[in-house]
């Protein structure tokens, strides 16, 4: 199938219109007209290439809802028509014991890769949502509950199971205290979540600005990172820290927070941290975990958990043509609280 898009043709140049094709459809596969797409700093990190991964020319996005138009001959959960939507990954093996309990993010030969992955079985590149169409197998295919408006959904697909996930592994609900680091795509949906879940939740951003946002959102409170003293007033005061933060950080300020046996979970940063002390974690038997994404039925839950909750990320809106001064704002902290492309911007290239 033929489509087009936007891409990033090298590490320095801007996301430009990409004309590509997709994979003929296979009976097992569902394909989709994209109608929105949300912008994760991991499309920015990709489209820079500052994990070192990336291949070229690449097309970003992996927040996408869309409406089903084809189906493959096996193809059982959905038709034409459907809204449906598709996050990080496309495909994973689904015959290890990871895939077989749900949690294909960690499959054991790896999950592919909604972009910058490789197709199972031709080895072709994957290429990602800020497209106009999109192939992909029905097993990574999520169903749009009713009453969740696909407009404004899309973020749900990374930042939203990417924060939702954790929550659910350390079991936050009421009584939990919950700190989420960083008021960003991810950050704002951990607070959504976390309050959902009936969480005390607390951000901690670098200055004061977010306040009002924070509280907005639903947290209880903000606190400011960078104020020493009210970080060691807060000691001892979490039993789960969210940290979405996109680059190298201490997190010698943040570990003492945690109360006994608190964990952190690291969903921001990929690549190596500033060193950090163990004293802390050794004497409250704190722990610092990471976490990926989400398997496929947890993001169906969450989706349908949104959906039963009215949460909704809060979105603004764009145009394809917006994104390299999309990028520039996330670059500078400066999205509330993210980005999303209205695809019926995207028109066919001239011929
Ligand atoms: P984002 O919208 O840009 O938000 C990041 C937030 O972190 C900012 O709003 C800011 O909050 C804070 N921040 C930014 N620079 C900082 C710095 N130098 N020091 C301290 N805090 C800083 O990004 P996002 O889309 O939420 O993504 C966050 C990270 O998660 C990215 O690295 C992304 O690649 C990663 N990610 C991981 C997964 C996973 O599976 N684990 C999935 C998706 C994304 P304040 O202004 O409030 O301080
Ligand atoms: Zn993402």
């Amino acid at each position: 199938m033929r489509t087009f898009g936007y891409a990033a043709p090298s590490p320095t140049t801007p996301l430009a219109p990409y004309e590509f094709e997709r994979r003929a459809l296979r009976s097992n596969d569902v394909a989709m007209e994209i109608l929105y797409c949300g912008v994760c700093h991991s499309d920015l990190h990709t489209a820079r290439n500052d994990w070192g991964w990336s291949y070229y020319p690449i097309v970003p996005g992996h927040e996408i809802v869309g409406r089903v138009v084809e189906v493959g001959a096996e193809v059982s959960k959905y038709n034409v028509g459907d809204y449906v939507a598709v996050g990080c990954m496309v495909d994973s093996c689904l015959e290890c014991d990871q895939c077989h309990h749900g949690e294909e993010q960690l499959c054991r030969e790896g999950n592919t890769g909604t972009y910058c992955g490789a197709d199972r079985i031709t080895g072709d590149k994957t290429q990602g949502g800020y497209s106009k169409h999109l192939v992909v197998r029905e097993e990574f295919c999520l169903r749009m509950p009713e009453g969740l408006d696909p407009a404004r959904a899309a973020p749900l697909l990374c930042a939203g199971i990417t924060t939702y996930s954790p929550l659910r592994t350390w079991n936050v609900g009421p009584g939990s205290r919950v700190g989420v680091i960083g008021l960003g795509g991810l950050g704002h949906m951990a607070v959504k979540l976390a309050v959902g879940l009936g969480a005390d939740v607390t951000v901690l951003s670098r200055s004061k600005n977010k306040e009002a946002d924070a509280l907005a959102l639903g947290a209880d409170r903000l606190l400011v990172s960078s104020d020493s003293g009210a970080m060691t007033r807060a000691a001892s005061s979490f039993d789960v820290i969210i940290d979405t933060v996109p680059v190298k950080h201490d997190l010698d300020a943040y570990v003492p927070l945690l109360d006994i046996d608190g964990t952190l979970v690291i969903v921001g940063q990929v690549g190596p941290m500033q060193e950090f002390g163990t004293v802390p974690l050794l004497l409250g038997r704190r722990r610092i975990a990471g976490s990926p994404i989400g398997g496929i039925r947890e993001t169906q839950e969450m989706l349908d958990f949104c959906a039963k909750k009215n949460i909704l990320p809060d979105c603004e809106m764009i145009r394809i043509d917006e994104i390299n001064y999309a990028y520039e704002r996330m670059e500078k902290s400066d999205v509330r609280y993210r980005f999303v492309i209205d695809m019926a911007s995207l028109t066919a290239p001239a011929t």
